[in-house]
């Protein structure tokens, strides 16, 4: 059952953020946040927090867009003054590094918008006693 007295809980955006980033459950920081890849536990089995009412939809996938651009267009940039890797390399190189650095950023980019979303009560956070 929910706890109507921990409603007005302070909620620490750092420590929310930690744990997600680990992909463990941004309130208590014990369990998985994941039950699947991208789909989040109903709730948090250590501390019982509903995680199902998170609104993450597209973000987590803007900001991985986001990071990757910053990472890999420089990086691209500099390992082509630095060395001579033939294009038919780079062809594959560059985009397989995007796809393999997006499914790795994708999860923990989740993680820290739903703990966000938790940590200033957003959406299906706003701690209404469901
Ligand atoms: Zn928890």
């Amino acid at each position: 059952m929910h706890d109507v007295s921990t409603d007005s809980e302070p909620r620490p955006l750092g420590p929310a953020l930690r744990h997600a980033l680990m992909g463990k459950c941004p309130k208590c920081g014990e369990a998985r946040l994941f039950a699947r890849f991208l789909k989040p536990v109903d709730r948090c089995p250590a501390c019982g927090e509903a995680w199902q009412g998170h609104q993450a939809d597209d973000f987590p996938a803007y900001l991985v867009i986001l990071l990757l651009g910053h990472i890999l267009v420089p990086l691209m940039i500099e390992v082509n003054f630095a060395l001579s890797i033939p294009m038919g390399v780079q062809i594959a190189l560059w985009p397989g590094l995007a796809i393999v650095l997006a499914a790795v950023l994708i999860q923990p980019a989740k993680g820290a918008v739903i703990a966000f979303q938790w940590s200033r009560r957003l959406h299906g956070f706003a701690g209404n006693g469901r």
